[in-house]
């Protein structure tokens, strides 16, 4: 490295770009990652500007060329104001990447013992900077009490959504909350990609005793994006193993995954009902409150104010993914601080944000379709779902199309009641909540309601 005796300045380069490599690793390829921003590192922040060195000047032109808006929005998302940029050159850093396990083991951290990089915990995904609306308050509260009480409550604990909905979120902040309670706790965070490519590493270098010591040392094993053990058969006798092993001594065990234990393909079953023996927590998309409150917060740090009126735009858009809705504020955001802080337009948002926003739009549904699909589906007369008639073979079915209503369109609740029959908003609320609640007790429900759903996404 250039930097033999590391000052202050490049301490804080460093954890600076800790931050933002973890911004940029969620928003390109793993590919892309390794292959051009795994290398770099920051030697000198100051106020005006960032320096970051890289292994040559194609790796500057490349970056530039291709990175250089990505690069700045990550770095305006981890500051909130928007740094200069400078590159110096190392041709001691290599240009084609070690492995990223490589690189943690024979890179140190410049003594930081209170937050240590290597667990694999983004710093900033803790329970303070998650938002809790009722799309999520039950996961939130489990994983709460998991983390105040780790293998005492619920064991395991199963989370899963759709994605960029708050799971890797939660599981961190577990991670970190067991950390800050006990220092030398040991808490594991991984995906179950990773686990699996370890798990054929030790195959490979005859390190497996090695490998199962390390897993089955852990107090804590968050094991996230489970859906992935699909189909690998070895992999999952193997992890079977891990959670037995951790299991009986009454370690904490957290999963997560797209989709519910029994749904996920090519899984062995003794997996899936073990994965079942402990709680499961579904987390839908939030409500448009709480994506204007994830909003506020995730532009609280931030240096340029952005206006409230484009912070409902942007929860009024972006309806389906938390990760997406984020990197719209980060675009937005940066343009502005770009322009001295001058607010854009609304229509000049539309267009920052155009990919953004149709990729939402595929998924456009409209309250006519849902009631025609919905009526189909259980056998009712389109007219039933406007009808003032009761009987539960009509009024539930009902209930559902205003659940979907207000899960895929982006009408008020008064335009949903309106659309079924001149109903008040209240009527359009308490349906939502008696489909919610009846999914959370009744699998049927829930089947029928997910299968409603991708039906009328397609
Ligand atoms: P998943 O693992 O479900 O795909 P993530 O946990 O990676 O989703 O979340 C995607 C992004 O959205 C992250 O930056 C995360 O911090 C953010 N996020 C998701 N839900 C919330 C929430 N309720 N409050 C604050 N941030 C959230
Ligand atoms: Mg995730």
């Amino acid at each position: 490295m250039a930097h033999s005796k590391p000052s202050s300045s490049a301490d804080a380069a460093a954890q600076l770009w800790g931050e933002v490599s973890e911004t940029l690793r969620a928003e390109v390829s793993q590919d892309t990652f390794h292959r051009w921003f795994a290398n770099i590192k920051a030697v000198a922040l100051d106020a005006k500007s960032l320096t970051l060195c890289l292994p040559n000047s194609i790796h500057q032109i490349w970056i530039e060329s291709n990175y250089q808006s990505l690069l700045r929005s990550a770095l305006m998302l981890a500051t909130g104001n928007g740094r200069e940029i400078l590159y110096v050159f190392d041709t001691a850093l290599p240009a084609e990447p070690a492995a990223p396990e490589d690189d943690a083991e024979d890179a140190p951290e410049p003594a930081s013992p209170k937050a240590p990089v290597s667990n694999g915990l983004n710093p900033r995904n803790t329970f303070g900077s998650f938002v809790v609306g009722t799309n999520n308050q039950f996961a939130h509260a489990a994983c709460s009490a998991v983390a105040s009480g780790p293998g005492k409550t619920y064991n395991p604990l199963f989370i899963y959504s759709g994605v960029g909905l708050g799971k890797t979120h939660l599981m961190h902040a577990i991670g970190h909350q067991i950390l800050a309670n006990k220092k030398n706790a040991k808490v594991m965070y991984i995906t179950s990609e990773h686990f699996t490519n370890e798990f054929i590493d030790a195959i490979q270098t005859g390190t497996l005793v090695k490998f199962r010591k390390r897993y089955r040392q852990a107090e804590v094993l968050l094991i996230d994006d489970i859906q992935f053990l699909s189909g690998k058969e070895r992999s999952q006798e193997e992890f079977f193993h891990t959670f037995n092993a951790l299991f009986d001594g009454h370690k904490q065990i957290v999963l997560s995954s797209d989709r519910p234990p029994s749904e996920i393909a090519n899984l062995e079953s003794r997996l899936v009902s073990r994965f079942e023996w402990g709680l499961t927590a579904e987390m839908q998309a939030p409500d448009v409150e709480t994506r204007t409150a994830i909003l506020r917060k995730k532009s609280e740090g931030m240096q340029v104010k952005l206006s409230s009126e484009i912070l409902d735009f942007l929860a009024e858009k972006i309806r389906t993914n938390v990760r997406r809705l984020e990197g719209g504020l980060m675009r937005v955001a940066s343009y502005a601080s770009l322009n001295e802080g001058k607010m854009p337009s609304l229509e000049r948002i539309e267009m920052l944000l155009k990919d953004i926003l149709q990729e939402e739009a595929r998924k456009a549904v409209t309250i006519d379709q849902i009631q025609k699909r919905v009526a189909e589906h259980f056998d009712v007369r389109l007219a039933d779902m406007t009808s003032k008639r009761r009987p539960a073979n009509i009024a539930f079915p009902r209930q559902i199309a205003m659940y979907l209503s207000r899960e895929l369109t982006r009408s008020s609740l008064s335009e949903i009641g309106e659309a079924f029959g001149g109903r008040d908003h209240g009527t359009v609320l308490h349906a939502h909540r008696q489909v919610r609640d009846k999914m959370s007790k009744d699998d049927r429900t829930r089947h029928v309601v997910s299968f409603l759903d991708t039906q009328l996404q397609k």
